[in-house]
């Protein structure tokens, strides 16, 4: 029967009658008996012969739940976990070949009365042994390690989480020692040196990366890494690979906030600086460009400027012969030849105006005067002087809100405004008293839906006619060098004026907006992005 006291239990009355050394002998067994029962650990004798359990101490009982009774007809393979089975039969095995005072160790998961598993730390010993020699009795010593073993499992499940954030990680993480034995060594790490974690891990990292040791800035950054320093090499060529990258060295602590090794995290740069050399490859193209574009356009506009400045003088000269000749000879010039000295005089001014035209756009461009403060009332007055007889003539009402200073070129402001009176005048149906109206307002960018607007606050003028308008699809059109809407006969002009206009806002960092209703008028509103 299995047993909770080592002895058979002694009454006082026979305890009185055994010898001294008998009585000791009982005294020394209680002793032991009081030690199994108040030992922490599980005490256990199995016979391996029967394979039972012939004594468990009052832990065993308490952990495992199975009173004595129970315990003696247990199956021991019952009792272990089906996981831990393999080992544990192995353990025995190994137990019953040990000789006297020998100990071998082990960790299985024993199941308790309620069913759950305990993990039990085990250390066992040949107890007794029959006649022949053979093990028979074992002394079975465990403790409970679950709590331990739980732990242990925690820190491993979050070990694999933290590998599995490691290996995922697109950069470059190593991490080493203070050996420089590798502890770290992510996936990315693989693929790029071809060097397995189980090659490498555990390994000195110098044997793999010798160049490494040679490379000043590298070596004095793990110098200060380990001595706790965090440091960002921004960017550095690699040496095992042909690309740039940049390096961040952190310094790895223990509990007590020793440092312990170093991570390193390599950031690959190529894509960035490859882009980033296109970007500046494209950037240089471009300002070549630029550079041949800002010549061209200098060398048109002095072509221009030539062209239309040298064409005045022989123009001048057709229009004084072809004068004189309808006065000196106008009683022998046929009426044909007549007309046809007309024609050419109205060709010569027609020519005449186109040169001045294509001359004020030429000169938009080598302004240099730029940035000073000018009235724009002041530009309005001196265009109304100028086209005071068209206004007198259609008998036009020109209205304006009081208009700002700005910084501006004040050339370029009168052309500007010539441009558009003249034609606000110019564009209306035939006896139609001309209406213009010329508007000044100030707009937050937020308001503005154009993607010129590049400060915050624009100043806009508009000038609103109430004339012929034209088809909104012509919006950009009008606004090209010679591109003329209406005909020539009924509405004359050289299809300069709006291109100045254009040109004008561009110099001034603005643009122009324009909407029209064929038959009921047009505005051009002009956006100056306030420069103060
Ligand atoms: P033009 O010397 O022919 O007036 P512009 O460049 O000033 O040249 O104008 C280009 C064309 O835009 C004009 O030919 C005309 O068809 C149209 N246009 C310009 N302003 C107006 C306006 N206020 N109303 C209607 N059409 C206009």
């Amino acid at each position: 029967m299995l047993q909770n006291n080592l002895p058979e239990k002694v009454s006082q009355k026979e305890k009185t009658a055994l010898t001294v050394s008998e009585k000791e002998l009982l005294e020394n067994a209680a002793f032991v008996q009081q030690i199994l029962d108040t030992s922490p650990a599980m005490v256990i004798v199995i016979d391996i012969l029967f394979n039972k359990l012939v004594y468990i101490n009052k832990t065993s009982e308490n952990l495992l739940g199975y009173t004595v009774g129970e315990a003696a007809s247990l199956k021991r393979e019952e009792m272990v976990h089906p996981n831990d089975m393999q080992n544990w039969l192995r353990f025995y095995k190994e137990v019953a070949q040990l000789t006297d005072g020998a100990v071998s160790e082990h960790e299985y998961r024993v199941k308790t009365k309620k069913g759950n598993y305990i993990w039990v730390s085990n250390k066992s010993t040949v107890f007794k042994r029959d006649e022949s020699g053979a093990a028979w009795l074992i002394l079975s010593i465990s403790t409970d390690i679950t709590a331990k073993k739980f732990a242990e499992r925690k820190l491993s499940e979050s070990d694999v989480f933290i590998e599995t954030l490691v290996d995922a990680n697109i950069d470059r993480l190593m991490a080493y020692d203070l050996n420089m034995d590798v502890v770290a060594w992510n996936k990315r790490c693989e693929e790029v040196y071809g060097i397995k974690k189980e090659e490498i891990i555990g390994k000195p990292f110098f044997n793999f990366f010798p160049k490494i040791k040679e490379t000043e800035v590298l070596i004095n950054a793990l110098k200060r890494s380990m001595n706790g320093e965090t440091v960002h090499i921004p960017i550095h060529p690699n040496i095992y690979t042909k690309e740039y990258s940049e390096l961040f060295y952190t310094p790895l602590r223990d509990a007590n906030d020793n440092v312990t090794g170093v991570l390193t995290i390599i950031h690959d740069l190529t894509e960035r600086i490859e882009s980033e050399n296109e970007l500046m490859e494209l950037n240089n193209s471009l300002q070549v460009k630029n550079k041949e574009l800002e010549t061209l356009n200098e060398e048109l506009s002095t072509f221009a400027f030539v062209a239309s400045h040298d064409l005045g003088e022989p123009l001048r000269k057709i229009q004084i012969f072809s004068d004189r000749i309808l006065k000196t000879e106008k009683d022998s010039l046929s009426a044909a030849g007549k007309d046809n000295f007309h024609r050419v005089l109205k060709a010569v001014t027609r020519m005449n105006n186109l040169l001045n035209d294509v001359l004020s756009f030429s000169r938009l461009s080598s302004t240099k005067d730029f940035k000073k403060k000018h009235s724009l009332n002041e530009v309005l007055d001196l265009v109304k002087q100028e086209l005071a007889d068209a206004i007198a003539e259609t008998d036009a009402i020109l209205e304006s809100d009081y208009l700002p200073v700005l910084k501006c070129t004040k050339s370029h402001m009168t052309l500007l405004f010539q441009n558009f009176i003249s034609n606000a005048l110019k564009y209306q149906k035939k006896g139609n008293k001309p209406v213009i109206k010329i508007k000044y307002e100030i707009f937050g960018a937020a308001e503005i839906d154009h993607q010129l607007v590049i400060q915050a606050t624009h100043h806009r003028i508009s000038f609103y006619d109430n004339g012929i308008g034209f088809e909104i699809e012509y919006a950009e059109k009008i606004f090209q060098m010679f591109q003329r809407l209406h005909a020539m006969s009924e509405y004359p002009g050289t299809g300069i004026g709006l291109a100045i206009c254009k040109k004008v806002m561009e110099t001034h960092k603005g643009f122009i907006t324009v909407e029209s209703t064929l038959g009921v008028g047009s505005v051009f509103h002009c956006y100056f992005p306030d420069e103060d």
